[in-house]
């Protein structure tokens, strides 16, 4: 069976900033498919649940209230490149919207709920390397 990583929050673990999970309802017919691989780049690149949010801020990563956690997310980002060079994963499933797993859409990097286009740390990374990182949205279009 193919190997996918996935943000683990679509698989209802608790590693979102406000300590929630994001589960999918789609996650069921997922694993008749596939083996699931569930990754949470900013907990692995040692950061606490729940935490304070982080927005992408020019070349840095930053919290709301100021502090630089950059090393996190680039540490977060390359684990989840060795798990799925370890594993030879070739495909990821990431949550959009957020500054590690985000592929079309990020926050400003301005604190005010608007959102760009963009992609997180741990997306481009995994990207560079020849991963295709799908979002949730497009888990419905993979098990056709
Ligand atoms: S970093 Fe990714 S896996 Fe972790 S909570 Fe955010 S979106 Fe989910």
């Amino acid at each position: 069976m193919e190997k996918i990583l996935i943000s683990a929050c679509l698989v209802g673990d608790k590693v979102r900033y406000d300590g929630k999970s994001q589960y999918h309802p789609l996650i069921k017919e997922l694993l008749e498919k596939f083996e699931l691989v569930p990754f949470c780049p900013e907990v692995e690149g040692g950061l606490p649940t729940p935490r304070t949010p982080s927005e992408i801020v020019k070349d840095k990563v930053m919290t709301k209230d100021g502090k630089d956690v950059t090393r996190q997310f680039r540490s977060g980002a390359e684990l989840a490149l060795n798990i799925c060079k370890y594993l030879d994963i070739k495909v990821a499933i990431l949550k959009d919207g957020s500054p590690s797993c985000g592929s079309t859409e990020i926050h400003n990097g301005k604190f005010d709920n608007r959102i760009i286009k963009g992609r997180g740390i741990t997306t481009a990374l995994l990207e560079q390397h020849g991963i295709r990182v799908l979002n949730e949205n497009e888990i419905e279009e993979l098990l056709k």
